[in-house]
């Protein structure tokens, strides 16, 4: 493993809050299924439950290394508002009709994550309390815009756009201009909703296979998906390794790049601290084409993530680096110590729009990637959304997986370049679209 691998792999604060002990086999025999799906993840385990409350429960999900190995158990923990990083990315593919049904579905996803967290008594830490920050009045402006937007998509919701003194009430930092408080939004302990959703999902009697990396798929009317020491057939498959994937079926993989984040958590901080840092104990975000995240966790733990803004790099100590950042919203904090920092990949599509499909010519085999740093959330809607694409068909999975995916060439080689200049657009668009 490389070096870079084995800082983005040290261990981090889900690893340390996990409340679920659970562990599933590795895949030793062959096994004749339904659906088989590959990848332990919010995508593969959601796809799967809400295929099994339909009744579908013949479903093998095979696991590389143990659930929650990507993205799932390594992210923010922030549940925010939306699918994408903006839904106009896709207005000229689906039109105005189009847009209607994603404006509907996009802000679905927290009440699943919600009711799914109630229904199966997910011990996850799930609270309310969402700040989206503005910097300067050029932001200040995009968020009274998203207030709006808020508003009548949620009209029952608590969302209120602060400002000056007033920000004082969610959040204790001098640095910026505007806040957005919205109450639908908040956080969630995410390995634990995972392994929560998981443990619902063996209920069901869906199979789970962990330490089980798929080698090789072969393709028909009956999928073969072959592991290390096992091998599984089936008549649909869902590929959800999203930026795991490693190539493994290229016609995917194009579409999608992957870039990092990194964080930090603090230790315990005391009461006082927290009282002062955010009132409602909230996670926060702020606006730019980059944003840095953060939030108050069930044990008094401040949670700080970002990525490179312009650049794309490793920074060469994740704790430093982010440290500097927290220091620049959080003087305060000089003195906090930080326990742990670890990192991950995030898969970019080039709209940063999720993919949902089925291969060309491959009516049967279907995927999900490209969340774009942004799945927490989105997952829950867009697995729904897979999930009736997959068993009785429906309109929004119709429109969803309509939407073209770009190739994106060079994605290996060029990485570092390619997703230097793509940061340095967002910055300068930035500018004129009220992120920056
Ligand atoms: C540091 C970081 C911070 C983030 N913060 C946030 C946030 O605050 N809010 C938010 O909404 N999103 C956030 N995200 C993004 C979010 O975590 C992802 O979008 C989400 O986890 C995607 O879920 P997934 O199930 O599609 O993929 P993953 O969770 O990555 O799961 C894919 C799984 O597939 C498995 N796999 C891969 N190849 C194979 C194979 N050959 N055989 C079997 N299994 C395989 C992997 O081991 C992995 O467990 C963040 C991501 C990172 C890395």
């Amino acid at each position: 493993m490389s070096e870079v691998w084995q800082r983005l792999d040290a261990p981090n604060y889900y690893r340390a809050t996990k409340k679920y002990d659970l562990s599933f086999p590795r895949l030793t025999e062959t096994l004749d299924v339904d659906t088989v799906i590959i990848g332990g993840g919010f995508s593969g385990i959601n796809t799967a439950l809400e295929l099994a409350e339909k009744g579908l429960t013949n479903t093998v999900v095979l696991e590389a290394r143990m659930l929650g190995y990507g993205g799932a158990g390594r992210n923010g923990g922030q549940v925010m508002a939306g699918i994408g990083h903006d839904l106009n990315a896709v207005a000229k593919h689906v039109g105005k009709d189009g847009m209607k049904m994603l404006f509907e579905i996009s802000n679905l996803g927290a009440g699943i994550l919600r009711g799914r967290a109630e229904r199966y008594g997910i011990d996850a830490d799930v609270r309310r309390g969402y700040g989206y920050l503005a910097y300067n009045q050029r932001q200040a402006a995009t968020l009274r815009a998203w207030e709006k937007e808020f508003r009548t998509a949620e009209p029952g919701e608590d969302i209120q756009l602060l400002e000056g003194d007033e920000i004082a009430s969610i959040l204790g930092s001098k640095v910026y201009a505007a806040a957005l408080k919205h109450m639908g939004g908040g956080q969630v302990n995410s390995l634990n909703l995972l392994l929560g959703e998981a443990k619902a999902l063996a209920s069901y009697g869906a199979r789970i296979f962990e330490n089980s990396p798929v080698v090789e798929v072969t393709y028909g009317d009956r999928i073969t998906v072959r592991t290390e020491d096992g091998s599984v057939r089936a008549s649909k498959l869902l590929w959800a390794a999203d930026s795991f994937l490693r190539n493994l079926e290229p016609e995917i993989y194009g579409k999608t790049i992957n870039t990092y984040s990194f964080q930090v958590a603090t230790a315990p901080l005391p009461e006082a601290v927290i009282d002062r840092l955010s009132p409602i104990r909230g996670a926060f975000s702020d606006i730019s084409p980059v944003i840095n995240y953060f939030r108050v966790t069930n044990e008094n733990r401040l949670l700080f993530g970002s990525a490179t803004r312009w650049a794309e790099y490793f920074p060469d100590d994740f704790a430093a680096w982010n440290r500097k950042l927290m220091l620049d919203v959080f003087p305060y904090l000089a003195d906090a110590e930080i326990e742990y920092a670890w990192g991950g990949p995030m898969a970019c599509s080039a709209n940063l729009f999720p993919q949902i499909g089925t291969l060309p010519g491959r009516p049967n085999a279907f995927y999900v990637q490209g969340y774009s740093g942004f799945g927490v959330t989105p997952s829950h809607i867009v697995c729904k959304v897979l999930a009736e694409g997959m068993s009785e068909g429906s309109a929004r999975y119709d429109l969803m997986s309509s939407i073209p995916h770009a190739r994106i060439l060079g994605k290996d080689a060029l990485r570092p370049a390619l997703l230097t200049g793509a940061k340095t657009w967002h910055q300068l668009s930035g500018f004129f679209n009220g992120r920056n």
